[in-house]
């Protein structure tokens, strides 16, 4: 059976809130959110390269023997402890010990959710079990004392998310007291300002909606981040400091988000939509990444251009292949990003912050290295001159539990709805069952995107019904979109940078086709800098094949006129010059440079117009 109690959680959290009134201020009016998400049974994914990194996290996941993820937390209680250390991050005397085991956790619980596949609820009551078997009499939970003081708001986070899912999502009952005994702990000893202190509330409104115990919402008050931080937002200035933890600080725009949520209160709204503005317009790379150094950028002053200078005295990795540089946490950036891209989607319908998840999802994630049996990570994306992917020197680091997670979300990503439509908002291989006016419609979508720009969708339903079917026009189409229902040209308005609506009488069979004329554009890197700019195709950012610096002298306005496809299966392209392009997705062990620089004048790059 499958079960997906996402919007249980999210719903039910606002409704006991207003239960139990006197909490927290609670408004009279809570938002509703223009569009709704579907659960993770709703949705699943059939292929594409979504489809296939999800699936292959999922087997991945799954292949972690139970012995060596419980084996830290076993000898800590003193207990026969099978299995492996798992080293690196992971393991008790290292930098943040047992720290993802929450999180794959969660994911192996979305996971069960999604597929229905038994494994992963068999697996997920195991580590419980284990885990719970491990918890001293005291209700101490962590890996060692070290961890519990280096990283315990972070620790305790990612365990509440993994037990909240474990029974919210597999119905496993233990994994509820297993919550309440950290939290027996947490709420007497958990520092209130340590760590990623910051992130706590999302989890804990959540929480609460499972438990009714009221200590998650004194809790989530007591980490709430606001004066300091969300009301700069609300405010209308900007806090993306560079003191600032850049992949934790997006991650607590996610707590507003809960908080606006299920408190209602529009300033939380006001913080994470003029963030949301600030992060996108100040602080992003042509990839949807942000954050060099795990910093963000002082504006205004050409920083994100100077992150690409190679400096061996920030905080570049030498590894055994040679140094990288830092520019995006990748995994964890991204989960932080596409968390808030669906909350603002959800509040407000507005098709943006499709795009903006459309673009961190195919440049960021899907651009990671797959993990490796070893527990080696794909952490850092490059974007030096010459740069190449690499693995993480430390093994499951925080980026192996959010590799988990991000990819464990992508059914909550691809669709949405409302009470009179369904919302297409990724182009990728899937099917989405959706309850209306107590009938049951199916979508089923097929696409070869984003090697085709084209998407169609076939639906089924057992009697005719009406309702609307909208689907995002990426802001990136180069012109308007053209649909065909039931292989008839219709006239619909498809204006780039909103959702396009068919509304009619839907019968069983019916098909829609829709074309986003995708081209060639260069994004420069910052308003300091417009002469150094990346490559796109569509959401796709491109990458030259160079082990250095790539300098034109041409027209970047107008790249279709100097830069042709040359192999559509792999989606190169090449310049008059003969320079090579490709998605930065697909970069395998090839050198590339991200930003090409048009500053050069030189008779050796010319470019005949
Ligand atoms: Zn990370």
């Amino acid at each position: 059976m499958k079960i997906g109690l996402s919007r249980f959680i999210i719903y039910a959290a606002a409704g006991c809130l207003a239960a139990q009134g006197g909490a927290v201020n609670l408004p009279a009016h809570r938002p509703a959110g223009v569009l709704q998400r579907f659960s993770y049974a709703d949705v699943s994914l059939s292929g594409g390269p979504l489809g296939a990194q999800a699936r292959f996290a999922r087997r991945f996941y799954l292949a972690i023997p139970d012995d060596n993820l419980l084996n830290g937390f076993r000898l800590r209680a003193g207990m026969p402890a099978p299995g492996r250390p798992m080293g690196g991050w992971y393991d008790p005397n290292n930098f943040a010990g047992g720290c993802a085991f929450g999180q794959y956790l969660s994911s192996l619980a979305r996971d069960y959710a999604n597929t229905g596949d038994t494994r992963f609820k068999e697996k997920v009551a195991r580590l419980v079990h284990g885990f719970h078997e491990t918890i001293a009499p005291d209700g101490f939970f962590f890996m060692s004392v070290k961890i519990s003081t280096n990283w315990p708001c972070y620790t305790y986070d990612k365990n509440c998310t993994g037990m909240r899912d474990a029974y919210a999502l597999t119905g496993d009952k233990e994994a509820l007291v297993v919550l309440k005994t950290m939290t027996d702990w947490a709420f007497k000893h958990l520092p209130r300002r340590k760590d990623e202190w910051y992130t706590l509330p999302e989890n804990l409104y959540d929480c609460y909606a499972l438990t009714r115990d009221k200590r998650y919402l004194e809790m989530a008050r007591e980490y709430d981040y606001r004066a300091q931080y969300y009301d700069v937002f609300a405010n209308g200035t900007n806090a993306f400091t560079p003191d600032r933890h850049a992949y934790s600080h997006v991650n607590s725009l996610c707590s507003a988000a809960k908080a606006y949520e299920v408190t209602g209160d529009e300033k939380y709204f006001r913080a994470i939509s003029n963030a949301w503005e600030f992060l996108t317009g100040t602080q992003m790379y042509a990839s949807g990444g942000w954050g060099p150094n795990e910093r963000f950028v002082p504006v205004g002053q050409g920083k994100l251009a100077a992150s690409l200078v190679f400096d061996q005295t920030r905080w570049h990795f030498r590894t055994r292949s040679g140094d990288y540089a830092n520019n995006f946490e990748t995994p964890c950036g991204t989960y932080a990003n596409a968390n808030l891209d669906r909350y603002l989607l959800h509040f407000t319908g507005d098709a943006k912050y499709g795009d903006n998840l459309e673009r961190v999802l195919f440049n960021g994630i899907l651009a990671a290295l797959p993990m490796r049996p070893d527990g080696r990570t794909f952490y850092y994306s490059d974007y030096h001159p010459g740069a190449h992917k690499q693995y993480f020197p430390s093994r499951w680091p925080c980026c192996s539990g959010t590799y988990a997670e991000v990819t464990a979300d992508y059914p909550l990503d691809i669709y949405f709805h409302d009470d009179g439509g369904l919302y297409v908002n990724l182009f990728t291989p899937s099917r989405v069952r959706w309850q209306h006016g107590g009938k049951i419609v199916t979508l089923e979508q097929t696409t070869e995107f984003p090697m085709s720009d084209t998407t169609a969708f076939v639906l089924h339903l057992k009697r005719a019904a009406h309702y609307a079917l909208h689907v995002r026009v990426p802001e990136w189409a180069a012109k308007p979109a053209t649909v065909l229902l039931n292989h008839r040209p219709v006239d619909v308005a498809a204006v780039p940078g909103s959702f396009l609506k068919i509304s009619r009488d839907w019968r069983d069979g019916d098909t829609v086709a829709v074309t986003f004329p995708m081209s060639l554009r260069f994004e420069p890197i910052d308003a300091q800098t417009p002469n150094l700019a990346a490559l796109m195709y569509g959401p796709l950012m491109l990458v030259a094949l160079a082990d250095g610096a790539v300098n034109f002298h041409a027209d970047e306005s107008r790249p279709e006129r100097w830069i042709h496809l040359r192999d559509k299966v792999s989606l190169t392209f090449q310049a008059d010059d003969g320079r090579l392009f490709r998605p930065f997705y697909l970069i395998q062990k090839e050198r590339y440079t991200t930003y090409c620089d048009f500053s050069v004048t030189g008779e050796n790059h010319e470019n005949k117009n």
